[in-house]
């Protein structure tokens, strides 16, 4: 079972960040979001990074988002450490707010591109961490709602022995 690295190197805490590293507190995922066009930004700015509008503020999400990318550390940075995944989580209210985290409560063989992953916070000291674990997968066709765009199947693997050859 992958629970993340046995020792964490903690954020510094400054005005603009402290909203996210403390949302965790009463459970819930948050990041600006911009009052003019409604977008959420990360990291933290002082402007909307879509239309430059000044104003955003902390808005909570669902804590729901999908597994983008990962890799497993095997590498042992304390003698004796499992591996852990690190991942590149999307979240599902805006495809390009993604976070680099760890995924826990998996086990490795089970980590997939795509999966489905729901936040967890681990409260370290003054910051609480969101980390990712397994989720069920949403439920389909909520509220007629448009598929995201770029979420349908991935690509076919490269380098197919059958199919793709340069001429
Ligand atoms: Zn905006």
């Amino acid at each position: 079972m992958a629970d993340g690295p046995p020792i964490r190197l903690l954020p510094r805490l400054d005005a603009e960040n402290r909203f996210f590293w403390e949302s965790g507190a009463d459970g819930q995922l948050r990041f600006l979001r911009c009052p003019s066009c409604g977008r959420y930004a990360h990291p933290p700015v002082p402007r909307c990074p879509y239309c430059l509008a000044p104003g955003l503020a902390p808005e909570p999400v669902s804590g729901r988002g999908t597994l983008h990318s990962l890799t497993v550390n095997h590498q042992q940075w304390i003698p004796g450490s499992e591996p852990y995944v690190v991942a590149l989580v999307e979240i599902a209210e805006q495809a390009d707010i993604r976070l680099t985290t760890n995924l826990v409560g998996c086990e490795l063989s089970e980590a997939r591109v795509g999966m489905p992953v729901k936040v967890v916070f681990e409260h370290v000291e003054d910051v609480w961490l969101p980390l990712f674990e397994p989720a069920p997968a949403p439920e389909p066709a909520s509220e007629g709602l448009p598929a995201a765009p770029g979420s349908a199947e991935s690509a076919e693997p490269a380098g197919s022995p059958e199919e793709g050859r340069e001429r």
